[in-house]
């Protein structure tokens, strides 16, 4: 498998200031606190976590709409976070987001056709008449028909102004996409739909996606491999099947045991691992372990030293002391 994207040590801390003429760094919100990870062209990597984890900061360090604090995002062989200017707007490109909400993401005072087509426009790829042409294709591509182009968001439901989203996405012909929790704000009935939707995109347009979500059953269908996340760093990543078949995280091992299975006699047998405690602040993540304070196997050494985050077999990593 060809690598398209190869993420090293990244780390991005938001400061916290104090003061009003003067102001001074008194802490820190560490959002994403050293995460690495390949991405593989034409897969879909699932990037799951609990909320504040730090699997959109991620995402948006990734494409550097948040620029990193430290650490390296090799795209091909250029690393992102070194890029400024015309050379980085030329990367940015090739990397588009899909945001959470629909009905926030797109601007109320502009018709479907401008905000598809905005893009273009802003990197000149096409002009006049072409920008018209190529986004009643987009609006096709996605299921959706040309003449919307001349109408306002408000008017469509939420599946729908998810696909001028998408849309908008297609229009410089990415070839990776970070899906933010696309489907989490939609009802239930058109979730499957949008993900068809994505599915079906990737295998004609060959794209590859990071998607985050904040729960494993929502990215088991579309995921190739799935990364768990808790509080900053990657605890747990492999393929789909191993994951979900041989977690070796205590996390993960209690994330799973909390999705539901439809079979009722393996739902009676399995056991629950209800984790005590809440998900301890960013600005000041244990010691050791980001997971001890909530870990059921934790012993001496989680407090002592981080676990590092290291290959147990082939292709299924893993950041714990007894695995
Ligand atoms: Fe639990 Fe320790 Fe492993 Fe962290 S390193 S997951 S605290 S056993
Ligand atoms: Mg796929």
């Amino acid at each position: 498998n060809k690598v398209l994207l190869r993420v090293e040590n990244l780390v991005k801390h938001f400061p916290i200031k104090k003061g009003v003429l003067i102001q001074k760094q008194v802490g820190a919100v560490r959002a994403v606190d050293g995460v690495s990870f390949n991405i593989f062209e034409g897969e879909t990597l699932g990037l799951v976590g609990e909320s504040g984890c730090g699997k959109s900061t991620t995402g948006r360090a990734i494409l550097q709409l948040h620029r990193p604090t430290s650490g390296s995002v090799f795209f091909g062989d250029k690393d992102l976070v070194a890029l400024k200017g015309e050379e980085l707007r030329h990367m940015r490109r090739k990397m588009q987001m899909i945001f959470q909400d629909p009905y926030a993401s797109l601007n109320p005072r502009m018709t479907v056709g401008e905000i598809v087509g905005e893009p273009m426009i802003i990197h000149e790829t096409h002009k006049g008449k072409e920008v018209q042409d190529r986004v009643e294709h987009l609006l096709k591509l996605v299921g959706l028909n040309a003449a919307f182009a001349n109408r306002y968001p408000h008017e469509f439901s939420g599946g729908q102004r998810q696909r001028i989203g998408v849309a908008r996405a297609l229009a410089l012909e990415p070839s990776l996409i970070v899906c933010d929790e696309p489907i989490s704000a939609l009802d239930v009935s058109v979730q499957a739909q949008v993900v068809n939707l994505l599915e079906d995109l990737q295998e004609q347009l060959g794209l590859t996606y990071l998607f985050i979500a904040h729960d494993l059953s929502m990215v088991r269908h579309i995921s190739d491999r799935v990364a768990v996340m808790y509080l900053g760093v990657i605890a747990e990543l492999t393929t789909r099947d191993e994951l979900y078949n041989n977690p070796l995280h205590p996390y993960t091992q209690a994330l799973l045991s909390a999705v539901p299975i439809p079979d009722p006699l393996a739902e009676e047998k399995r056991q629950r691992i209800i984790l005590q405690g809440d998900v301890p602040s960013p600005i000041n993540p244990p010691s050791g372990c980001h997971f001890r304070t909530r870990c059921p196997l934790a012993t001496t050494i989680c407090a002592e030293a981080k676990p590092e985050f290291r290959e147990v077999s082939p292709g299924h990593f893993v950041a714990c002391h007894l695995v």
